[in-house]
């Protein structure tokens, strides 16, 4: 019986005006912001998707449906510590996280270690377990012309006892 599952999340959303940009839970100063029911926190989403496909449970549309009012404008934390807590009831606890953020704008190197601090604080572990980096597009497609922000992840869990 195996002891390790791996998991992998993707999420994008669309850059607009009159949001406010969260990545990780962390509020970053910057003209556009992602548009969404939730928060929009495509970092956070897709470290969600990743929990949960390690298990096989599906995906966060089903745990929280863009069309349930109960979750518009939700902290994405707040859905992140249901899903960790979901992943725990199974008997699971996270092994290591590594995530990619795209973003063409704005440069989110000086918030990473925000964003691990903040991750490690809503799924008690240490931040040193949750690897986040930031590239650009290059300028190409969507990403590049600064109309969303992408974010991939993969997440390790290990069975807890
Ligand atoms: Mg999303």
């Amino acid at each position: 019986m195996t002891n390790i599952r791996i998991g992998n999340g993707y999420d994008i959303h669309r850059l607009t005006e009159g949001r406010a940009l969260i990545l990780g839970g962390v509020k970053i100063d910057h003209h556009l912001g992602l548009l969404g029911h939730s928060d929009a926190d495509v970092l956070t989403h897709a470290i969600m998707d990743a929990l949960l496909g390690a298990l096989s449970l599906g995906d966060i549309g089903h745990y929280f449906p863009p069309t349930d009012p109960q979750w518009a404008g939700a902290n994405s934390l707040n859905l992140l510590t249901q899903v960790h807590q979901l992943i725990q009831s199974k008997g699971w606890k996270i092994g290591n996280i590594d995530s990619v953020i795209v973003a063409e704008q704005p440069k989110l190197k000086p918030h990473l270690a925000a964003m691990k601090e903040t991750l490690g604080k809503t799924l008690g572990i240490d931040p040193e377990l949750i690897g986040i980096k930031a590239t650009t597009n290059e300028k190409l497609g969507p990403v590049g012309r600064e109309e969303g922000i992408a974010s991939y992840s993969v997440v390790l869990l290990v069975k807890s006892t």
